[in-house]
């Protein structure tokens, strides 16, 4: 919250003690304001009725009667006028409501405020102190919450005693979006009327905001994905229907073209898919055990084609042993073929991918099994190792599309070790080559 500095509270305490004062009538100040009224009209009514006496144009005991009168017109409707009244004072003093009513708003873990009909704090909870520290108890709420959206949305909800909800940018440390919610709370007077309190709470909207900013990037990146190869597609069109109509050497190379722009959209929308299945079922832990031995086996061989195409010997080191994960086998398979692909692909220049398999004791956890690839290519940057696993994200974006890459081949894999409770660990020195690990919890049964 915007927390008004120390000099703009104490101006605001000021500005509270002159309107008490120019209200106030010092010799009354300590009374309410409807019986300082009824005082003020008991003062004049005595001092006519006493001057009516003294000067014999009423006897003594009419005046005296007249006064009795007086004083019971005037203050019955105030005590009654009162008892319908919900100060800040009479709730907080109220012995039976004020601690339970306490009680209640240090429960809630957001901030939350309980004010009187005249915007004064009556409670307010832990979390509430934390956001707003300049807010204090029988002390209006407007001066310590300076946000206008916020005294504007309290104002209206007063003379309204309808409730209102507004957002806005609370700049602290951390800049955060807040959601203000004012709740008329109808309250039941003495006298079977009815006054209303206003219950303020604070909602903390940025994790909200943050996911709806990811969705937004991501329908935008994933749209101008698909819109490139698209673009080119129809481009080529145009031209073999016009132009190259009758160039049978210009058709052969677009087509072929084309046909590689067809497979990378046909890829990406694979990836897609396959991102958002994971997704789905992220917070399934797959149960079947699967022994990774023989799907890095069936990996390596199915890449083998490129391997030769790209220069690259692929060398194995793998225990006898079976090595049993709790998984599901589509999504281990792809997890495998991305980071061996993107080893063949990135790291083709160092001519060697190893391919490790070990099992890691940890004292009082149960062992991981480690799936490793390593590569000797030219190996990636520090600084783009903490963005590699973000959808689209790429360290050159021109070198993975030539590679046919969709930008989305970490993420997935990412989101398929969380899955199954695992993790990826990236190493890499430039010009060294990088280190992509997968480790699993390994499954009970085989523990
Ligand atoms: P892509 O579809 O572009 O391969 P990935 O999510 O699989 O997307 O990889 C993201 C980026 O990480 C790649 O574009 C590449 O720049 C970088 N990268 C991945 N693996 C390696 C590697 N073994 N060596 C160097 N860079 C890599």
């Amino acid at each position: 919250m915007a927390t008004p500095a120390p000099d703009d509270v104490t101006a605001a305490q000021q500005i509270a003690a002159q309107l008490a004062q120019r209200d106030g009538l010092s010799l009354f100040s300590f009374w309410p304001d409807r019986l300082r009224h009824s005082a003020l009209i008991l003062l004049v009514a005595g001092l006519v009725l006493a001057a009516l006496a003294v000067f014999g144009e009423l006897p003594a005991a009419r005046a005296v009667a007249a006064f009795v009168c007086i004083v019971c017109a005037a203050l019955v409707p105030w005590r009654l006028h009162n008892s319908d009244i919900i100060t800040s004072e009479a709730l907080a003093s109220d012995p039976v409501q004020a601690p339970a009513v306490s009680a209640i708003l240090t429960g809630l873990p957001d901030p939350t405020v309980l004010l009187d009909r005249a915007g004064r704090v009556i409670h307010l909870n832990p979390a509430a102190a934390q956001l707003a520290p300049a807010l204090r108890t029988n002390e209006p709420a407007q001066f310590a919450l300076r946000s206008p959206e916020i005294v504007t949305a309290l104002r209206e909800a007063i003379a309204t005693a309808e409730p209102r909800r507004v957002t806005f940018l609370d700049h602290g440390p951390v800049d955060r979006w807040m959601e203000l919610i004012v709740t008329p709370v109808a309250v039941p007077t003495a006298f079977g009327g009815r006054d209303y309190c206003m219950l303020m709470t604070f909602h903390d909207q940025t994790p909200l905001r943050r996911v709806e900013e990811m969705r937004a990037d991501f329908v935008a990146n994933a749209s101008h994905e698909l819109r490139t190869p698209l673009a080119a597609l129809s481009g080529f069109i145009d031209t073999l229907q016009g132009p190259a109509r009758d160039d049978p050497k210009a058709r052969e190379r677009f087509l072929g073209i084309m046909h590689a722009q067809a497979t990378r959209m046909a890829r990406l929308i694979d990836d897609l898919l396959s991102l958002s299945r994971v997704e789905l079922s992220a917070h399934v832990r797959p149960s079947t055990q699967i022994d990774l031995l023989p799907l890095i086996r069936q990996v390596v061989d199915g890449l083998e084609v490129l391997a030769t195409e790209r220069q690259v010997k692929i060398e194995t080191e793998l225990p006898e042993q079976p090595a049993i994960v709790a998984g599901d086998r589509e999504e281990l398979l792809r997890l495998l073929e991305n980071l061996i692909e993107n080893a063949l692909k990135y790291g083709a220049s160092g001519g060697r991918v190893i391919v490790t398999l070990a099992t890691v004791a940890a004292a009082d956890a149960v062992p991981e099994i480690q799936v490793r690839v390593r590569d000797f290519g030219p190996g990636i940057a520090p600084e783009h190792l903490p963005r590699l696993t973000e959808r689209f994200y790429r360290v050159d974006v021109g070198d993975s599309r030539a590679q046919g890459g969709t930008g989305l081949g970490l993420a997935l894999v990412k989101h398929i070790l969380n899955r199954h409770g695992g993790r990826l660990l990236i190493e890499s020195v430039p010009q060294h080559g990088a280190t992509f690990t997968a480790a699993f919890p390994q499954a009970k049964s085989a523990t």
